[in-house]
């Protein structure tokens, strides 16, 4: 296990390779971000928007915008509709454990932005039975709301024939994954890192998940979207990425509030992930297995953008990355219906033993980083 000579990513993450000089692809990326000609991918953009509103009807949407209640969708929702002057659909897929700030937040967006926003909440059984699934067989319970939210999208757009799909940051590019990116077409949602080309089809059952039951968790087959022309763009391509500029911009436009108490445990951001109370645990299991602690995230991301030193990064992944995020933990127990005895007995199966060792009694990453 190495860490990034520029950022503080390990390469343990998958699809992190590092390269002769220590740089992760997150950071050799950010090079190419910033040898990008900005002006000429919003000019394309703008471009892109002028052909499909030249297609669509008087009464239809240009194009649909899957928000949440979060800072980055509620840029993306603005900038479709202020920037590009499209008739923005916003489409909520439910998350099912909501907290106040991300209900305000997604209320504030609906109002003063002005948008349509149609809403989905899916049949709570099934979901909660798939997600126990998913933390149980996978260590990865938000990869039914990753899902849910890919597909259920896109069955949007097939059912009301929505010209454009507009997803936030290309999540391979941005935070160095598997794919590399040519060009802004998101039509590879379903196999990029968080799907990886999985389905849920094995857990299903004649009870809680019958195939009649998952509707949204399948998208259309790609030749019926193909048929109708609809297609799908990362913003991210287009303009320079940035949550916390998202951040600033969503405070601005749409009276974004960040967590009235502060970044959760591990964290350092109080802006990032504060819609719902199931993802945290998520992004913890990652620390299990690929010893990416939450606090990676935010500190790297502050490193690419020119906001921290690397040594004030590794101060703070010191001190705060062996932190458990307690606040919601309870809540994901009881959703999921596990006592704590389950729940660790589970997570402990997806604890990497090549990078974790137990000193008196304490798990401690065995290549810490420096
Ligand atoms: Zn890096």
């Amino acid at each position: 296990m190495k860490y990034c000579s520029r950022c503080v990513m390990p390469d343990t993450k998958p699809g992190v390779i590092l390269d002769e000089n220590g740089l992760c692809n997150a950071c050799r990326n950010v090079t190419r971000k910033k040898a990008t000609d900005w002006e000429k991918r919003k000019n394309d953009l703008l471009e892109l928007c002028e052909t499909i509103k030249k297609k669509t009807k008087d009464n239809q949407y240009d194009c649909i915008v899957a928000v949440s209640g979060g800072k980055d969708s509620t840029f993306q929702a603005w900038y479709m509709k202020e920037i590009c002057k499209m008739r923005v659909l916003a489409v909520c897929i439910v998350p099912h454990l909501r907290t106040r700030e991300g209900i305000e937040n997604l209320n504030n967006m609906i109002t003063e932005l002005g948008v349509d926003t149609l809403t989905i909440t899916l049949k709570p059984s099934t979901y909660r039975y798939l997600r126990k699934k998913s933390f149980e067989d996978l260590g990865e319970p938000n990869f039914i709301e990753h899902t849910s939210l890919f597909a259920g999208v896109s069955r949007i757009a097939h059912n009301y024939k929505i010209p454009l799909t507009v997803w936030g940051e290309d999540i391979s590019f941005e935070f160095g994954g598997r794919l590399e990116k040519k060009d802004g077409s998101a039509e590879d949602i379903m196999s990029s890192d968080v799907i990886k080309d999985r389905t849920i089809t094995r857990w299903y059952n004649d009870d809680t998940v019958k195939k009649e039951y998952t509707y949204w968790y399948h998208r259309p087959p790609s030749a019926e979207m193909d048929k109708f022309k609809l297609t799908s763009i990362y913003l991210g391509y287009y303009v320079w990425w940035d949550g916390y500029k998202n951040y600033l911009k969503a405070k601005e436009v749409a009276k974004f509030q960040p967590r009235a108490k502060g970044p959760l445990s591990a964290n350092i951001l109080d802006y990032d992930n504060i819609d719902e109370k199931l993802c945290e645990i998520n992004i913890w299991l990652k620390f299990l297995k690929f010893g990416l602690g939450r606090v990676i995230d935010g500190c790297c991301y502050h490193i690419w953008n020119g906001r921290m030193t690397r040594e004030e990064a590794v101060k703070k992944v010191k001190a705060l990355q062996y932190e458990f995020p307690i606040e919601h933990f309870q809540d994901f127990l009881d959703f999921h219906q596990l006592t704590q005895e389950e729940f660790w007995a589970v997570a402990e199966k997806f604890r990497n033993l090549d990078i974790w060792t137990k000193t008196d009694g304490r798990w401690r990453l065995t290549y810490p980083i420096e």
